[in-house]
């Protein structure tokens, strides 16, 4: 076996190498590609695809498989890279070409839809095109005719084993919890918002490099910079690329940018290396990659522990807006909780409301028990009785996001919550194993919980799923009552709440 072994590896390799290349290109694009070059770089980029999407198809990689798939007493490194193999390469295999052709053809269309609707803040400039890729989405998910729900398999590309039936009731019963919080916190005092002021650019990048290596980005193999939208981009285990945005009369965007990229980058900088270069080297899931970045951007830095640290050397750095105003009103205006019509703009408590909305209308919509005309008025009445907001158009309502139109309608967005979700139940199973964890926060120590993380989480890569990981880790399955008990307790204490 270890000839064929070593011939997957060398295979696997290859496709790796390919999809990081194309990597590379698409962080030139977002970072330093003047904008002339994007024609070409679209060329490039479908090329390289398409030559890595052709060899992860091919029946030389599927006779391989077959012959590993029966091979006894492979080690379990190898043994993780076949079962992943197999899992890409059936998935794949599933998929009709012809129909993968016409999917890309429809997103492009329907982005370039959604950017005349925008432009016309009209919704039904893009309903045709919304229209087709729900039709495509659902021809997708016909592919795969053991699914209990047309949902599964388009949820299974980002969240590998998730399903309707697990997600659907979590995020009801999160809901309960949720609406009512909102309520009462909106009743409460508004506290104010963090002070505008003069936050030059260079002392806001260097103040979040500086968060950035406290918490263990290891910058000697990665770098940030700057971007529209941030994001985090695995070239390769050496080199994990982040990138942020800057608005200089406040410093929150740059700063909560960059520690949640850098917990992108933390979970791929700790994937064991013995998989690098292997499809095994990768997050296990949308959502637990998404709980790497959320629990350093919100249980960790928008907690006091960490800024009874951080807090005077960001006075220091930002004299003038801060310097009058104490911790305690700080971490209420870096926490403030208000209803809002942009789910990125959210803070934590609503956040989840915007997300768990779009999973019920993704639904919907392919159920069929939605039209995709009515979606709008679906989304004023959802955002009412969540958020008790009203969008006044269609750019702040049902074409905010790009997400269904520039890929499938399903599965889009329950690893957002998801993330949530496991972010706190894996916070509290470290400070289970080593209550010093918080202590270590407040003297700018994070060693403790991030080798932690990296034991229980990242290591793995895909070589567990993101529900073995949580089992593993926490000693129970996905289960939304720590996160909701960390939310009473943190704002029930900011806000005077009776609800905590
Ligand atoms: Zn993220």
């Amino acid at each position: 076996m270890k000839t064929e072994i070593d011939e997957l590896r060398r295979y696997l390799q290859t496709i790796t190498a390919l999809e990081q290349a194309a990597f590379v290109l698409m962080w030139d694009q977002a970072t330093y590609m003047p904008a002339a070059g994007g024609h070409a770089r679209g060329a490039q980029l479908a090329a390289i695809k398409q030559e890595a999407h052709q060899r992860a198809t091919s029946p030389a990689l599927g006779r391989l498989l077959d012959t590993l798939d029966a091979a006894p007493g492979l080690d379990a490194e190898n043994a993780a890279m076949v079962r992943v193999a197999r899992r890409d390469y059936e998935i794949r295999r599933q998929v009709p070409a012809a129909l993968v052709r016409r999917i890309a053809r429809a997103h492009v269309a329907s982005h370039m839809a959604w950017e005349a609707a925008r432009a016309a803040n009209d919704f039904a400039v893009a309903t045709k095109a919304l229209e087709k890729n729900l039709e495509l989405s659902r021809a997708y998910a016909a592919c795969f005719p053991g699914a209990a729900h047309v949902a599964d398999p388009l949820i299974d590309i980002s969240d590998p084993g998730q399903t309707v039936a697990q997600v659907g009731p979590m995020f009801e019963g999160l809901r309960k919890e949720l609406v009512p919080l909102v309520r009462a916190v909106q009743a409460a005092d508004a506290p104010r918002a963090v002070p505008r002021g003069r936050y030059p650019q260079a002392d806001q990048i260097a103040f979040s490099r500086q968060v950035a290596t406290a918490i263990g980005y290891d910058f000697g193999r990665g770098r940030l910079d700057l971007s529209t939208h941030p994001f985090t981009v695995a070239v390769s285990a050496d080199d994990v690329r982040i990138t942020t945005r800057v608005r200089e009369d406040d410093f929150s965007e740059c700063l909560f940018s960059t520690v949640h990229e850098a917990g992108h980058g933390i979970y791929e900088q700790g994937i064991d290396r013995a998989f690098a270069g292997t499809p095994v080297a990768e997050g296990a899931s949308a959502g637990l990659h998404e709980s790497q970045s959320r629990l350093w951007e919100n249980l960790v830095a928008r907690s006091r522990p960490f800024w009874e640290h951080f807090y005077p050397r960001l006075q220091a750095t930002f004299p003038e807006p801060l310097a009058g105003l104490e911790l305690d009103g700080f971490l209420r205006a870096i926490n403030r909780v208000r209803p809002s019509l942009i789910r990125t703009d959210a803070d934590e408590v609503t956040y989840n409301l915007h997300v768990m909305m779009r999973f019920d209308l993704e639904l919907e919509l392919l159920s069929g028990a939605l039209a995709v005309r009515d979606l709008p008025e679906a989304w004023v009445a959802r955002m009412e009785a969540d958020l008790g907001v009203t969008p006044p158009d269609h750019n702040l309502g049902a074409l905010q996001d790009l997400h269904w139109f520039d890929g499938h309608v399903g599965g889009a967005f329950q690893g957002y919550t998801l993330g949530n979700v496991y972010s706190a139940q894996l916070f509290e199973a470290a400070c289970r194993a080593h209550p010093d964890i918080v202590p270590h926060m407040a003297q700018g120590r994070f060693d403790t919980l991030r080798g932690w993380l990296t034991a229980n989480v990242h290591r793995f890569g895909r070589a567990k799923t993101a529900a073995q990981v949580i089992a593993d880790a926490t000693g129970g399955a996905p289960d939304s009552a720590p996160y909701v008990a960390y939310l009473k307790r943190k704002y029930g204490a900011m806000y005077g709440l009776p609800v905590a």
